[in-house]
């Protein structure tokens, strides 16, 4: 459902991306392994188009988000078209980036009301739904300063389900949490995963998880993905020396 070919993506001299190829077939989980800087989180904010390539293009359902005349000049697509695609895509990023003055339930129902255009009390019953699956029905009148970071990514995730995306994107979304609060986190996202159709982009440092969810992890390193394969393959039996160097530190 996703294809990414020839990707690159420079910031002036320093070359981010090298020429990335990468199919996510629907319904599939992979894990983005790598070095702090090699690109894993420039590869998820191209697909939501936060970001532009150098070269190369992105298809979703085989429809491109932008193409490359010659002379390498970069056309986007239609915003209406752009619209409809990431109508298909959430992401979810280690900072929650919830609205501050809004209370729970209208967090989750924003996008469901004002992009989706759906009817009030719809979006509502969605909303509270999905809280209910994140575990936080009884929260829904709370703002975001009274929740602890658990549950304010959880509710940064339901905030994305809602949406009821064909892909979703977790960018290190334990990250900036307490070590105790993580694995509320990992669990939704577990149950989520276990539903099965919606695809996942895991952009992790917890290679647990990778290895629960997963059913293929990507290490990458210098720009490029330096080895691919199921989770066993990847995380047990490292081939190249990169690779094995980076997991000793998980050890
Ligand atoms: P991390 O695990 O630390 O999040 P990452 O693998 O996700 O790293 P990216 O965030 O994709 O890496 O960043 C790749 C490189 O691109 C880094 O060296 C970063 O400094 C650089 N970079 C990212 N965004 C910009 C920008 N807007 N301007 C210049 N350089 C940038």
């Amino acid at each position: 459902m996703v294809r990414y070919k020839g990707i690159s993506k420079a910031y002036g001299d320093h070359q981010v991306l090298d020429h990335i190829d990468l199919d996510i077939r629907p319904g599939e989980k992979i894990a983005l392994i790598g070095p702090s800087g090699s690109g894993k989180t420039t590869l998820a904010r191209l697909l939501m188009t936060l970001e532009k390539p150098t070269s190369g293009t992105i298809e979703v359902n085989g429809e491109q988000l932008w193409h490359m005349e010659r002379k390498g000049k970069l056309v986007e697509a239609d915003e209406k078209h752009l619209h409809r695609v990431r109508g298909q895509i959430g992401m979810v990023f280690q900072h929650f980036n919830l609205f501050p003055h809004m209370n729970i339930i209208r967090n989750v129902m924003e996008a469901l009301v004002h992009v989706q255009k759906l009817p009030k009390a719809e979006a509502e019953a969605r909303s509270l739904e999905m809280l209910e699956r994140v575990g936080l029905k009884d929260r829904t009148h709370h703002y975001p300063s009274q929740l602890s970071g658990g549950q304010k990514q959880r509710v940064a995730i339901a905030r994305a389900l809602v949406m009821q995306p064909r892909i979703m994107l977790f960018d290190e979304v334990t990250s900036a949490l307490d070590p105790e609060l993580v694995g509320e986190v990992l669990d939704v996202i577990k149950n989520v995963a276990s539903e099965g159709e919606m695809a996942m982009m895991l952009i992790t440092h917890e290679m647990d998880f990778a290895r629960d969810i997963a059913d293929r992890v990507l290490f990458t390193d210098g720009g490029r993905i330096v080895e691919q394969g199921p989770p066993e393959q990847i995380l047990e039996h490292p081939r190249s020396e990169r690779l094995k160097l980076f997991l000793a530190r998980f050890r």
